[in-house]
């Protein structure tokens, strides 16, 4: 047993280490709990963002490579793209490291090596408690699922379904001979049943990566990424010089808008909060995490459940409809990427949109209201 807290979170990646840092910025009495034993310790190191730094008091430490140009491939079209806006590939361990330095600890309790299992409800359906695979339980007012795709939480209580079809990605850190800050996205049946991507690093690097939305591909994922870095267009940009593949997998699961189930809130990939156009999960994530925290905040202070509520109903009217369109571009890339010519005319259809739009779709605000 250990000491009664407010909030109890599960799970210490994106979502749990900036929920954490906004709830001991409010000083709430927080228990922070993850099953790795290093915090730092990622299956992948980079990220694409259109992320802006100082919304979320982030410095340009965590930032890897500033990108200015997007550049598109099909088959036989190319649409360059210039961005007007933050577009950034980021050091996710320097990214993590630095939330996790500006943690308020004379409220935030973290534990590492505690796997949860089973979160424990009373009578009334209220939660109680969670439980790690040694049988110890920790105590809480509310309990966060931030265990990303394992969902541990939102899966049993039914927010999400048990099974979710998953996007997996694999990437390689190769030699870059493009423009340090000019990122590409390749897609079409020429990408071999997926969509690739290069983001730049300094010191003539980049990763390439190669994902598929194909549940039936995903074995094959690493043959792909050799076959499309032999690609004549693609050798003219990279050189692979090692083996080690790095990846994982998001969420590909309908539109989803409930978050909360009494006093049980989920955030992140446990509730599928990716931008499904482009798989950015970083910005919808650390937003979520900040209205989450103001709710959960208010209902510390008032015990009314629907002051929690605040959560989701902000959530909705910031994203859902952006949500919504970025799920239709989803599944129309989805159709088009097994071919070449429909997502070439999609390329030279684009050619006719302005590079602000693009940009704007890409990055899942197609210009609905912010708050
Ligand atoms: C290959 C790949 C590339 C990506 N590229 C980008 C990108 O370029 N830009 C971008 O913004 N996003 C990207 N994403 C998406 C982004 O990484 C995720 O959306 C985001 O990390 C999810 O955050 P989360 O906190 O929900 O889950 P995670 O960051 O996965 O954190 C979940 C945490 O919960 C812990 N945990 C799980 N189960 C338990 C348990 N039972 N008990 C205790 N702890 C538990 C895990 O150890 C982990 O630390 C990418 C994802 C993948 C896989």
């Amino acid at each position: 047993m250990d000491d009664n807290f407010d909030v109890v979170i599960v799970g210490a990646g994106t979502a749990g280490l900036m929920l954490a840092r906004e709830l001991g910025n409010l000083k709430r009495k927080t228990l922070l709990l993850d099953r790795k034993g290093n915090l730092l310790e990622f299956s992948f190191n980079t990220l694409g963002s259109f992320i802006n730094l100082k919304d979320f008091d982030l410095t340009e430490n965590v930032v890897a490579q500033e990108i200015n140009t997007i550049t598109f491939h099909s088959k036989n079209v190319k649409r360059k793209v210039s961005c007007n806006t933050d577009a950034y590939v980021l050091d996710k361990k320097k990214l993590h490291e630095e939330i996790l330095n500006t943690i308020n600890l004379d409220f935030v309790t973290i534990k590492t090596n505690v796997s949860i299992k089973k979160i424990n409800t009373d009578s009334n359906q209220i939660f109680k408690s969670v439980t790690d695979k040694n049988k110890n339980e920790y105590f809480g007012k509310i309990f966060i699922d931030a265990s990303g795709t394992n969902g541990v939480i939102s899966k049993t209580i039914g927010l999400r379904d048990k099974k979710v079809s998953l996007a997996t990605g694999v990437e390689y850190n190769v030699k870059y001979f493009g423009n340090a800050d000019e990122a590409h996205f390749f897609v079409g049946k020429v990408y071999k049943g997926g969509y690739g991507w290069i983001f730049p690093l300094k010191n003539n690097r980049a990763i390439i990566g190669f994902g598929t939305f194909d549940n039936k591909l995903t074995k094959e994922l690493k043959k792909r990424l050799n076959e499309i870095i032999e690609l004549p267009k693609i050798k003219k940009l990279v050189e692979k010089d090692n083996e080690l593949v790095e990846g994982g997998s998001i969420p590909l699961t309908p539109v989803l808008e409930k978050f909360i189930l009494n006093n049980l809130v989920c955030v992140g990939d446990s509730v599928s909060q990716v931008n499904p156009i482009a798989g950015e999960g970083y910005k919808f994530i650390f937003e979520a995490s900040i209205m989450a925290s103001r709710a959960i905040h208010d209902y510390l202070k008032s015990n009314n459940l629907e002051d929690l509520k605040a959560y989701e109903s902000e959530w909705k009217k910031r994203f859902l409809e952006n949500y919504k369109k970025s799920k239709n571009s989803q599944q129309k890339l989805f159709k088009y990427s097994k071919y070449n010519f429909l997502m070439d005319f999609a390329l030279l259809m684009a050619r006719f949109k302005a590079d602000e739009k693009v940009i704007r779709s890409l990055s899942g605000e197609h210009g609905f209201d912010k708050l």
